[in-house]
């Protein structure tokens, strides 16, 4: 089968032949057709299967047939858990779209705000955006869903296990009924499916690949532990558990630079990365720590925002972020394209608010882990799982 009996016309036709696309995979064979179609569809596929050209292609060919735009509108919405899956499926559209009259934009916090509303105020044909940042833009009125025709869910469940069903249904409730909803996720589990039932209307369903069982996971657990003892724990846990690999977030540099001290007394060789350091020398520690040269890597979660880590293992958060939305783009970092992924936070008395609002976003307490060396003199209690900070937005 070729790319041409799918439906989609040449100008989309000629661009994925140039990025050498010679047969749709499998879900694209399945999910272009019914798109097109105007079907909603829930899709079982991991990245790696195509199915980002799955929806992507459909969604060009529709909105190529019929062109209208206005200013602070947006026709299509493709929301993902992380702002790395922001920009590479942006990255792809851009690709896609070359020799159309569509404009798309990547949007996730922690850049520039500003410069994103302008580019709204023309109008965009499809945005990419992370749900938290995209509800900023909706509350200040920066763009409105009032000619929003479709709304794609990416990586569903990574969504859902990393908190964001609140910022998903006060999304879905600011978008028109009609409207053509598509969901990908790499497992369709209860919560998923549960998802599905409320947001989308008989849709066709689609399963590819012997893989899709193994869902992408992040295991999160956390240990309470005395903050005179961080540092001892975590060359346990990394001599105990055979770490092999990890990015361990702290607040302060200075933090860092003596977190690094004391593992290297006991054995253990790491790195610190943080903002003191120059652009080059944090690049060659990045690409060393991706290459595995540097193990352990010690951060402040300044030094590591907007760099891309790509792949990990596992993170260890050796001092709780203040702000849940640090902590959830933190796990985002582990447990991508179908491998495992381990979120570790160390909990001491003091981080027990911040805890409350991790896991009240969430939706869930985090599996607390004891280990018998590590008693705790100062208990954290369990969270109260409706907390609200005082600062939270409504
Ligand atoms: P995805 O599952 O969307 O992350 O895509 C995985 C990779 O496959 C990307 O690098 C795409 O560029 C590539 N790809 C998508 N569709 C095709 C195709 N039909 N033929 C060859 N490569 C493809």
């Amino acid at each position: 089968m070729s790319f041409s009996t799918l439906g989609l016309s040449t100008p989309i036709l000629d661009a994925i032949a140039e990025l050498g696309y010679s047969k749709p995979t499998d879900i694209q064979k399945n999910a272009i057709p019914a798109i097109l179609s105007g079907k909603d569809v829930v899709a079982a596929a991991q990245t790696g299967t195509g199915k980002t050209a799955s929806f992507v292609l459909p969604i060009l060919e529709q909105f190529n047939q019929d062109r209208t735009l206005r200013g602070k509108r947006i026709r299509a919405l493709i929301l993902t858990p992380t702002r790395e899956l922001a920009v590479q499926v942006e990255a792809s559209i851009v690709q896609y779209s070359k020799n159309l009259d569509i404009s798309s934009m990547a949007m996730y916090g922690g850049t520039d705000i500003d410069e994103q509303k302008q580019r709204l105020i023309w109008g965009v044909d499809i945005i990419v955006a992370t749900p938290g940042r995209l509800l900023d833009m909706a509350h200040q009125r920066a763009l409105h869903f009032d000619e929003l025709e479709v709304l794609v869910l990416d990586e569903a469940d990574r969504m859902l296990d990393m908190g964001f069903i609140e910022d998903i249904n006060k999304i879905i409730e600011r978008l028109p009924p009609h409207r053509q909803n598509l969901l990908f996720s790499a497992t369709i589990s209860d919560e998923v499916r549960n998802l599905a039932r409320r947001t989308i209307n008989r849709p066709v369903e689609i399963t590819i690949g012997k893989n899709s069982a193994s869902k992408p996971k992040i295991e999160q657990w956390l240990v309470t532990v005395d903050k005179d003892r961080k540092s001892a724990l975590l060359s346990h846990l990394i001599v105990e558990q055979e770490w092999q690999q990890a990015l361990i977030f702290i607040e302060t540099k200075h933090g860092a630079a003596k977190l690094v001290s004391q593992l290297e007394k006991r054995g253990i060789a790491a790195e610190s990365l943080h903002g003191g350091r120059t652009q080059q020398v944090r690049e060659q520690i990045l690409s060393e720590f991706k290459s595995g040269k540097i193990k352990f890597l010690v951060s402040t979660g300044i030094a590591a925002r907007g760099i891309d880590i790509g792949e990990l293992t596992r993170v260890v958060n050796y001092d709780l972020p203040d702000q849940v939305d640090d902590y959830i783009h933190r796990i985002g970092r582990t447990g991508r394209a179908g491998a495992e992924g381990e979120a570790v936070s160390f909990v001491a008395k003091d981080n027990f608010r911040n805890l409350c609002a991790i896991e009240s976003r969430l939706g869930h307490v985090i599996e607390r882990k004891e280990f018998a060396d590590f008693p705790v003199r100062k208990t954290v209690p369990v969270s109260i799982l409706n907390y609200v900070p005082k600062n939270k937005r409504t």
